[in-house]
């Protein structure tokens, strides 16, 4: 695998959350109750910073959750020349005074960016009586905060092709995690054929790679190809070979349309889009133990 496309690490610190939310890629939820270890974390910081010094997000389920680890992470990155970022959902933000004071303990240890979600299937937030007021306030710390906002897409709307990566932060929702489950139900479904590439990310060169809070390393979120507690990140570098993964190969080279052939699974009712169709192969009883 070739590191120099690379821009995000993201890491996933515990599937735990304040929500549920019906889109969640990662399925997290208030019943989560998984944290990554903590002295593993800080050997991937280490390889992540070797192998490519770039941005890293920490996200979960819902990192500040567990503050304390986040802020030690955030300084380890700050200081293994990772530009650390942070990924929340905001339910601490219950004033200004608060937000100011509590992303301090972070710019403080070296966070660069914090993302925020906000949108409607995050539903009513504590903050959106001053939302226009947290930037400025972040940038005084020296935080940049970008807004996460994903809509809802038109049921009848075409699939969506080459968005310019699979983490973007606004535009029309993925059907991923539990969105494959959850959200496809009144969408429009589309023939199998269609489905012919990933048209969203590089499987050789890709701009982003996911660590989850069980320590697999996915190429997309639930799309695990290592298992970071067995190899080390670096080992996984030198020695990645698509052709030995059969279903990342598939997806690579001929999108779930590929797959499905060579599962042997037919279409029987179609899928709503890219993600929908190729989460839906590879967690289907034909993949398991693949
Ligand atoms: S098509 Fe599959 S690998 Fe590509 S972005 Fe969607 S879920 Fe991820």
């Amino acid at each position: 695998m070739n590191a120099s496309s690379l821009e995000t690490w993201y890491l996933q610190l515990t599937d735990r959350c304040t929500n549920a939310c019906p889109h969640c890629f990662s399925s997290c939820s208030p019943a989560g109750r998984a944290v990554v270890p903590f002295a593993l974390v800080r050997k991937w910081i280490h390889h992540m910073s070797v192998i490519a010094a770039k941005r890293i997000v920490f996200t979960g389920g819902e990192p500040f959750l567990y503050f304390p680890m986040l802020r030690n992470l955030v300084h380890e990155a700050a200081t293994r020349n990772l530009w650390p970022a942070v990924w929340t959902n905001g339910y601490w933000i219950t004033g200004t005074e608060e937000f100011r004071l509590t992303l301090r303990y972070l710019a403080d240890v070296g966070l660069k960016q914090m993302i925020l979600s906000d949108d409607a299937y995050h539903g009513v937030t504590t903050f959106s009586a001053f939302a226009d007021q947290l930037a400025p306030l972040a940038a005084e710390l020296g935080v940049d905060l970008r807004w996460a906002r994903i809509e809802p897409k038109n049921p009848s709307a075409p699939p969506d092709y080459l968005f310019a990566d699979h983490h973007v932060l606004a535009g029309p929702l993925m059907f991923r995690g539990r969105a494959a489950m959850e959200c496809t139900a009144h969408q429009m479904r589309w023939s199998l054929a269609d489905f012919d590439a990933c048209p969203f990310l590089s499987f050789e060169s890709p701009k982003s790679l996911y660590i989850d809070v069980r320590g697999f390393l996915n190429i997309c979120p639930g799309f695990p190809l290592a298992d970071m507690k067995i190899v080390s990140l670096k080992k996984f570098f030198m020695d990645f070979e698509l052709e030995k993964h059969s279903v990342a190969h598939a997806i690579a080279t001929g999108g779930p349309a590929r797959l499905a052939a060579q599962l042997g699974v037919a279409d029987e009712d179609g899928f709503v889009d890219f993600c929908h169709a190729c989460w839906a192969l590879r967690h289907g009883p034909s993949t398991q133990g693949r």
